[in-house]
């Protein structure tokens, strides 16, 4: 079915006919009764899509991938991938499509992708369908990531699809919009390898740096420059993640884009008390993807991509994993870098502070952090009212003499508060806050989520009456689990 011409856009399918290897042809469910529940109105206008045509019958239709356009031609993309360090062969998007490529203002290609629109050929056991909840859950947080300056996928709508999904009990099913750098991830080039085809990784690779790293179009060597770039931008993600307090929870090597964009937001969530040991993923029994784990794990999850690429960077194997290792070798460095830097936004110094000082006056208040337990978002966002001269804060701690030493030190540095307002949101998604934005959601009523929602989206300006999206959970909230795949 062809589209009516005031939502017509056009939609590429430069993947899907480059990479026929890496996908299948398929088609979303039917969702006759489908109903939109949010539309991201910022996002379609940066797309160049008409905001009243996506809300028509039409609009609904290709939201869901019901209606699509003839340009288009919607594809399952086929990936691998290293899950909790085992290995995948074939995993893919069991209840996803790829429905094309837009071209955003900037000139750049963004996927058009749809998250519970049925079953595909990689469903596996899976039934193809998503939950109002989690696919509310993904817009909410993925939306808060853009808005703390975290480069993500973002979220363009959720529809009701109007049908039930089975879980612990029936839930309302839904479909999540969403918009992306792309979908190449470290679990694509897994599964082109193991295809044992050099010319297909080959195309890869370019296909990759031409969306990605353009400017890294005449390198020597395009598979090492990609996988320097890929490392480089994994470092930073990955630096913002613990700067914020985030917990992706599913750090698996599908879960992982070249791009350098947040994907897949399952089991994800924000750290209320410091404590690296953090895990929130009821799947996540040994803690693999803890808070202060993720650094390392994004190092294991690069080396496992370095892997893809070794026969393409060098046809001598003993070379190409001398040259992989010296580009893994600057991980830690970058990210190191990448973190402190953050920190030093964070804490209101000037980049160029003396690192004889702020060195170990961030190593003390990490462990300031964590034996106190304090609200990680809470206190670096109350700090400012110390560096204006308010004492305050200091009530955060249980015991504040440690505290009043560590912050005379820091004092002395002269902090730019105003800085630091910039730096540390007064508004994350709140574990609790969301969880109650997703009952009332799934019960019919958006509003919370829609209140919660304006909150995180503008996450550094402080308002009037949005104090309780400041809060941490109450006590009797109790420690949160999240649950993956629903
Ligand atoms: P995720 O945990 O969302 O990254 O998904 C891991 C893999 O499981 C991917 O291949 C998904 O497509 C697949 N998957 C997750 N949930 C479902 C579902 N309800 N139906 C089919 N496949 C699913
Ligand atoms: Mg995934």
């Amino acid at each position: 079915m062809s589209l009516a011409p005031q939502t017509a856009v056009d939609l590429g399918s430069r993947f899907a006919r480059e990479f026929p290897e890496l996908a299948v042809p398929w088609a979303a469910a039917d969702f006759p009764d489908a109903r939109l529940l949010v539309l991201n109105e910022p996002l379609a206008a940066e797309l160049g899509f008409d905001q009243a045509a996506l809300r028509t019958r039409e609009g609904v239709g290709l939201l869901t991938g019901n209606l699509v356009p003839e340009t288009a031609a919607p594809v399952a993309q086929a990936y691998a991938g290293h899950q909790f360090g085992g290995y995948s062969p074939r995993l893919g998007d069991g209840r996803a499509l790829l429905l094309g490529e837009v071209t955003d203002a900037d000139g750049g290609l963004r996927d058009l992708h749809l998250k519970g629109s049925g079953p595909t050929p990689f469903a596996r056991g899976g039934d193809g369908f998503a939950a109002v909840g989690p696919m509310l859950r993904e817009y909410v947080i993925s939306e808060a990531m853009h808005a703390l300056g975290v480069p993500t996928t973002r979220a363009l709508a959720v529809t009701a699809t109007g049908l039930g999904v089975q879980r612990d009990t029936v839930l309302p099913g839904a479909v999540l919009t969403r918009v992306a750098a792309s979908h190449l991830r470290v679990g694509t080039f897994q599964y082109a390898v193991a295809t044992g085809d050099d010319d297909l990784v080959r195309r890869l690779v370019a296909h990759a740096v031409d969306r990605h790293y353009p400017h890294l179009t005449d390198a020597e060597n395009p598979s090492l420059a990609l996988l320097g770039a890929v490392i480089d931008a994994q470092a930073a993600l990955i630096a913002r993640w613990m700067l914020l307090g985030f917990v992706h929870g599913v750090m698996n090597t599908d879960n992982v884009t070249i791009s350098g964009e947040t994907i897949d937001y399952g089991p994800c969530a924000f750290m209320d008390a410091f404590d690296p040991a953090s895990v929130y993923s009821s799947i996540d029994r040994q803690g693999r993807y803890a808070f202060g784990r993720q650094p390392l794990i994004g190092e294991w999850n690069l080396a496992r991509f370095a892997e893809t690429l070794l026969t393409t960077i060098d046809p001598d194997t003993d070379r190409a994993i001398e040259l992989a290792q010296d580009e893994l070798g600057r991980f830690r460095d970058a990210y190191n870098a990448a973190w402190f830097s953050g920190m030093l936004d964070k804490l209101g110094m000037p980049a160029d502070a003396d690192q004889e000082l702020t060195t170990p006056l961030l190593t003390d208040l990490i462990d300031l952090l964590h034996i106190s337990r304090v609200d990680y978002t809470g206190f670096f966002r109350r700090l400012s009212a110390v560096a204006r001269g308010d004492a305050g804060t200091r009530a955060l701690f249980a015991d504040p003499g440690p505290f009043d030493l560590w912050s005379e030190r820091w004092l002395a540095l002269a902090p730019d508060a105003d800085k630091m307002d910039a730096a540390n949101p007064v508004y994350i998604p709140r574990n609790h806050l969301v969880e109650e934005a997703l009952d009332a959601a799934t019960a019919g009523d958006l509003q919370p989520f829609e209140q919660l929602l304006e909150a995180v989206t503008s996450p550094f300006a402080e308002r009037p009456g949005l104090q309780r999206y400041a809060e941490p959970a109450p006590d009797a909230f109790g420690p949160y689990r999240t649950f993956c795949g629903t």
